[in-house]
């Protein structure tokens, strides 16, 4: 799907195909040297065809569930041949296996899976071989499938705390630049495929430099995280609030065409300047309204949204400035590139 974020994405299902079918290459080579053709011809086949299928599954991106669930079900199966032919040997291909469908499932089914493992593997090992191998082979798959289980689970809770952490600003709890692109960029795509409005208005503090400059970062910090309260407590559930740069915030209004968006502007910049903040008489913000137009990339978006801002200071600051189709930076219709 075209959203997602393809670098976050690795194809684990390809990978244990691949390495799957590297494993099989020295068993069909043994197998030559004990002077067994058919074998080697069958192992090696399977090596190929298992290459063939990482291929296959890396240009897909995916397979469908039920291919994986025929490929785990001839894995039990082979491994409980396996098991019933050779033994003891056998069994060492039973570990590897347990391990595998912690890559090709989320953490749940795979324990799952093992459990029904575990189930139809203990009577093939009772017919076998005597049972003090049958109880330490259980024992130590449960084990092994135990801690892999909890390892998957410790991995996905980091991995949300970090995706968390990538996504926010530490200062004020907004959402930051990267989820900015993200969510800006889905918005494009909703507007292109399915005609939805989506606006955006561009907020900057107003003299901001002199207040950080007369009280102090620390102060100019506080500030910060207290308009984010505000932005917030404005706005519906569905708008985000974005810090885009030092004192310019980014507020994405999905289903707002720019007449709404210009009014919630409007209420945004009242409020704060009728609010008390610290270390200061009166804040204000000046900002700019652009809505989306059919066919504009985001850098464009933002640019007229960011050009609006632009004329509201000149214009005096403390207003509200909607963008038109065709508002740009005044240095940028001279054709002058420094905006
Ligand atoms: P304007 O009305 O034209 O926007 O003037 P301004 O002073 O707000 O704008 P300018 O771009 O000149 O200065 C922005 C200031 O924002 C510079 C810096 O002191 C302050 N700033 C940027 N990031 C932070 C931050 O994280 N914390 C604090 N306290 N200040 C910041
Ligand atoms: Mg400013
Ligand atoms: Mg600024």
């Amino acid at each position: 799907m075209r959203l997602q974020n393809r670098h976050l994405n690795f194809n684990y299902t390809a990978l244990v195909y691949a390495v799957a079918g590297v494993l099989l290459i020295p068993f069909s080579l043994y197998h030559v040297m004990v002077a067994d053709p058919l074998m080697s011809v069958a192992v090696g086949g399977a090596a190929v065809a298992f290459m063939m299928l990482s291929v296959w599954i890396y240009r897909r991106g995916h397979v469908a569930p039920l291919f994986n669930a025929v490929v785990v079900a001839t894995a039990i199966t082979a491994v409980l041949v396996s098991i019933h032919e050779l033994t003891l040997v056998g069994v060492y291909w039973a570990y590897p296996l347990v391990l595998v469908f912690y890559l090709l499932y989320s953490f749940r089914i795979a324990a799952a899976i093992n459990l029904g493992f575990l189930v139809v593997v203990t009577p093939v090992l009772f017919m076998v071989m005597p049972i003090e191998h049958v109880l330490r082979i259980v024992s130590t798959l449960l084990l092994t499938s135990s801690f892999t289980f909890l390892f998957a689970h410790n991995l996905q809770r980091s991995a949300r705390e970090l995706e968390g952490l990538a996504m926010e600003d530490p200062l004020s709890g907004a959402g930051n630049r990267r989820q900015m692109e993200s969510r800006l960029d889905e918005a494009v795509y909703l507007r292109d495929r399915y005609g939805l409005p989506c606006s955006l208005i561009v907020l900057d503090i107003d003299h901001f430099k002199r207040i950080n400059d007369t009280r102090g970062h620390l102060m100019g910090d506080e500030i910060l995280v207290q308009l984010t309260e505000l932005l917030r407590h404005r706005l519906r559930q569905s708008d985000r609030v974005f810090r885009y740069g030092g004192e310019e915030f980014v507020v994405s209004l999905p289903s707002t065409r720019a007449g709404a968006a210009t009014r919630i502007a409007e209420k945004l910049r009242a409020r704060v300047a009728s609010t008390r903040f610290p270390g200061t008489d009166q804040l204000t913000v000046s900002a700019g309204v652009a809505e989306l137009r059919y066919g504009e990339t985001q850098r464009d978006w933002l640019r007229r949204a960011d050009a609006a801002l632009y004329a509201a200071k000149l214009a005096g600051r403390n207003r509200v400035n909607v963008a038109t189709a065709d508002t740009t930076f005044p240095d940028a219709a001279l054709g002058n590139q420094a905006v």
